[in-house]
């Protein structure tokens, strides 16, 4: 079933790779452009929820994601050596699912690919204008000073944190940034179990996160400024193939939507690693989005989306002041609560559902 709308969808991260792929399977004329040359070789987001993997089912983006992701067994969470809860995933269940962000969004090409949308390297949008019902965007080749002007019905800026489509709608990004910037390490390893995703709380408020990703290959995240070296327990590190610290700003946009043009994922809202929504949140986003824009209807997409935004922002900050507390009384509390989750089953479960989390 064709369609006469042409959708332009800025920036292929999971967010607009899943919109673009959402759009041409229901055969939505739609143009992805992305201003690198070339896929992202970044892994950042790690966790992949049981939501965003059942949006990505029809397009068959899931199958192929799940041949190659990890399935975690279970959630550790450790207070320096010891084994505070280990939270288990019940066998057949729903499970968190683990891959690199940079082979998620291969996967997304590929499926992308293969609905027939396209996808524009070394193209960014510089400008846009919105007249008698349509947009007009401005795109810049790499390879050209000229930008190229074209008309589409509807524009989707998932175009990241520093989103030039928010900056030409002169969108306020309103939030804080927290004042200390986190670290991150990608490691090839030798002998780390990878079936439990592991959370270590240290003294003072420090906390360490091991996300395995592939067999030999876990990624290391800290609220500190050298993630490897405040991880408590030995790994025998084989390749470190990214090290770095990075800000972590806690915002979001207060409308996805101006006219024509719409906000997804990191353009619209961001926050910590903590519960690893940021890339489920954008790809449930793009899913929304996409199905409304399928049937001409863009109503309904700001109130969902920022309502469901806000909700996880809200659960992500305050796990990641509770857990980031330096007060030893709130810190006795978490060990004790996280005791009581690994002996009780009731709630277990209730960990589950918050880990596996709604979007
Ligand atoms: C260290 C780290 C760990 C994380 N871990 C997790 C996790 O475990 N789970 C989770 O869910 N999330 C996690 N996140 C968050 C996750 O990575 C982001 O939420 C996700 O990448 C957002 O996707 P996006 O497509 O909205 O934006 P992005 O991935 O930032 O993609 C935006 C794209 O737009 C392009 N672009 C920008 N401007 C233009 C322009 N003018 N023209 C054309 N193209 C443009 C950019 O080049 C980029 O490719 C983590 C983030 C970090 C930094």
């Amino acid at each position: 079933m064709g369609s006469a709308l042409r959708v332009l969808v800025v920036g292929a991260g999971p967010t607009g790779l899943t919109a673009a792929i959402e759009l041409a399977r229901r055969g939505i004329e739609v143009k992805l452009v992305e201003q690198r040359a070339g896929g992202s070789g970044l892994s950042r987001a790690v966790g992949l929820q049981p939501a965003s993997l059942a949006l990505l089912q029809p397009s068959g983006a899931a199958r192929r994601i799940l041949s190659e992701a990890i399935a975690f067994q279970s959630v550790a969470v450790h207070r320096e050596h010891e084994l505070l809860a280990n939270i288990a995933f019940p066998a057949g269940g729903a499970m968190l699912h683990g891959l690199a962000q940079d082979r998620t969004e291969y996967h997304l090409r590929a499926t992308l690919e293969s609905c027939g949308g396209e996808l524009l390297y070394g193209h960014k949008l510089t400008a846009l204008r919105q007249m008698s019902g349509r947009v007009v965007a401005a795109l810049q080749p790499a390879d050209n000073d000229q930008a190229i002007n074209e008309e589409f019905d509807y524009l989707i800026g998932a175009d990241g944190v520093k989103s030039t489509v928010r900056d030409l709608l002169a969108l306020d990004f309103k939030g804080f940034e927290l004042a200390q910037p986190w670290s991150i390490a990608d490691i090839d390893c030798s002998g780390w179990d990878t079936s439990a995703f592991r959370i270590y709380l240290r003294d003072g408020g420090r906390i360490v996160v091991v996300a395995p990703m592939e067999a030999n290959r876990v990624r290391v995240v800290s609220n500190t400024d050298n993630a490897l070296e405040v991880l408590p327990v030995p790994v025998d590190v084989v390749d470190i193939r990214r090290q770095s610290s990075f800000p972590i700003a806690i915002r979001q946009v207060a409308n996805y939507r101006v006219g024509r043009v719409f906000l997804a994922g990191d353009a619209a809202h961001c926050h910590s690693p903590v519960g690893g929504r940021g890339m489920n949140l954008g790809i449930a986003d793009a899913a929304d989005l996409a199905a409304r824009l399928s049937v001409g209807q863009g109503d309904g997409y700001h109130r969902a989306r920022h309502a469901a935004g806000r909700q996880v922002i809200a659960e992500s900050e305050r796990t990641r002041k509770i857990l980031m507390s330096r007060h030893w009384p709130v810190r006795r509390l978490v060990e004790t609560a996280f005791r009581a989750v690994g002996r009780y089953d009731f709630l277990q479960r209730r960990a589950i559902s918050g880990i596996l989390g709604r979007q």
